[in-house]
């Protein structure tokens, strides 16, 4: 890949801007080391950091592995639950009605999937097996761009698998059916002092 004169600078361009966005704090100084680039240190860059440009596009793609950008919510996704090493998410392209897919949260390969995230598996699956019924559910690992992921299918009388997009609406619904919702602290009642209520009295004229 050579790049041309304005290719770069196409490309200098769309990186600052990603650039921009991000939180860093030491983004001006990154910046500056983007402008001064020239063609050649320009591709070394994009080589480092794994940023991948499409032939004949000034597009910078990062090539990012789906299920850390998922972890990250950069990929729209229906959580169902979490722990604290890994999540559950329902699979958009669902082998039957409720496959869900537990990811862990490092980016890892199938021989160091954490304990946790088989627990939360077992957990979605015994969740599935309540609310839909299915006849037999299949938990079994998987790994995508060298993340590992553990399936959860649930398997019904009569309905072959097959791979199928789901809607929104379907996901959406699963979403609430399955859904583990975190327990949010109980609020304590909220009591007006008495030198609030002073206060409130005052205003009124
Ligand atoms: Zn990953």
């Amino acid at each position: 890949m050579a790049l041309t004169k304005e290719q770069a600078s196409k490309i200098k361009q769309q990186l600052l801007q990603q650039v921009d966005k991000l939180p860093q704090e030491n983004k001006e100084q990154i910046k500056q080391q983007i402008s001064q680039l020239n063609e050649k240190e320009l591709e070394e860059f994009l080589k480092q950091n794994k940023i991948q440009i499409p032939q004949g596009q000034t597009q910078p793609k990062q090539t990012q592995c789906i299920f850390c950008s998922i972890i990250k919510n950069e990929t729209p996704n229906y959580k169902i639950a979490e722990n604290k090493k890994a999540i559950a998410i329902l699979e958009i392209n669902p082998l039957t009605k409720g496959h869900s897919i537990i990811i862990p949260i490092k980016h890892t390969t199938l021989e160091k999937i954490p304990k946790s995230a088989l627990t939360l598996a077992q957990k979605i699956a015994k969740k599935i097996k309540t609310k839909l019924k299915p006849e037999d559910i299949k938990i079994e690992t998987s790994s995508f761009q060298g993340h590992a992921i553990i399936n959860v299918i649930p398997f019904y009388k009569n309905v072959p698998p097959k791979k199928t997009k789901a809607s929104e609406k379907e996901l959406k619904k699963l979403q609430s059916i399955l859904e583990t919702k975190k327990r949010s602290p109980r609020k304590p009642k909220e009591i007006i002092s008495p030198k609030k209520l002073q206060e409130i009295n005052f205003r009124i004229p």
